[in-house]
């Protein structure tokens, strides 16, 4: 049984309105490029990337010894990580994601983070995973601080997660992020609100698997938010650079 097939059929995103909204991507940047991009002040460093998190809040952290493992699984999306190459494409921000790592809870309030647009939701982890609880605590610092906003992190790493529970604040969301390419998550956490999978477009065709993330947080929004009932329980990307191929399949092109 595909576990995503549990949700209503409300929750599912139909392959028209996907097609719809992957087009409507392009458009991100031109739209977002009339805004002047937000401007943060205090210690951590948010992220300026382009792609999925273009024009998003958000914060990174440098890989962490789980990941080195699990680069080696045959079929783990960690084999499509982007993650290892950051420090040589990207010295600067390699160097920024280690601020982040290296920060203190002291940190945060000597120098504390001003959000210069209004924005309510910001994510965690868009690089890199909790190595150990402090990394968790800092972001549960950080939700008290911007106290307005709903942080959304992703982590294959629920176990740390879960350790901090008695500190997880109500702003503070999950999104656990499937190992496998092709494989709902098996152990789903107790602190989990969303499970994150990445499929092959053949094996999403063939499956019906719901393919309801556009690779375009900004302009999409569903892992976002503190109303969990907008929020899917599960969020399925297509591998990047292959939507053409899915939607040949549905026979869509
Ligand atoms: S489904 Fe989630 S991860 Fe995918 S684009 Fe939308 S908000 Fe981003």
């Amino acid at each position: 049984m595909i576990p995503e097939m549990d949700e209503p059929r409300s929750m599912r995103m139909k392959p028209e309105q996907l097609k719809k909204e992957l087009e409507m991507r392009k458009e991100v940047k031109k739209i977002l490029g009339k805004e002047k991009l937000f401007l943060e002040k205090g210690c951590v460093h948010w992220s300026k990337m382009s792609g999925k998190m273009y024009g998003k809040r958000s914060i990174g952290r440098p890989m962490t010894d789980r990941c080195e493992s699990r680069h080696n699984i045959d079929g783990a999306i960690c084999q499509k990580c982007y993650a290892a190459r950051i420090n040589q494409v990207y010295p600067s921000v390699g160097n920024a994601l280690q601020r982040n790592r290296d920060l203190t809870i002291e940190d945060l309030h000597d120098d504390p983070t001003i959000f210069t647009s209004i924005d309510p939701t910001w994510r965690s982890n868009w690089n890199g995973d909790y190595q150990d609880e402090h990394d968790v605590r800092i972001d549960m610092e950080l939700c008290r601080m911007i106290d307005y906003a709903t942080c959304t992190t992703w982590t294959k790493n629920c176990d740390i997660v879960e350790r901090m529970d008695s500190y997880r604040p109500k702003n503070y969301t999950v999104v656990q992020s499937s190992l496998m390419i092709n494989q709902f998550e098996e152990e789903v956490s107790s602190s989990t609100d969303q499970v994150f999978t990445v499929f092959t477009p053949e094996y999403a065709a063939e499956n019906d698997i719901n393919i309801n993330c556009i690779g375009a947080c900004r302009l999409c929004g569903r892992c976002y938010g503190d109303n969990m009932r907008k929020r899917p329980r599960y969020i399925n990307e297509l591998l990047k650079g292959t939507e053409k191929k899915y939607f040949e399949l549905l026979g869509m092109l």
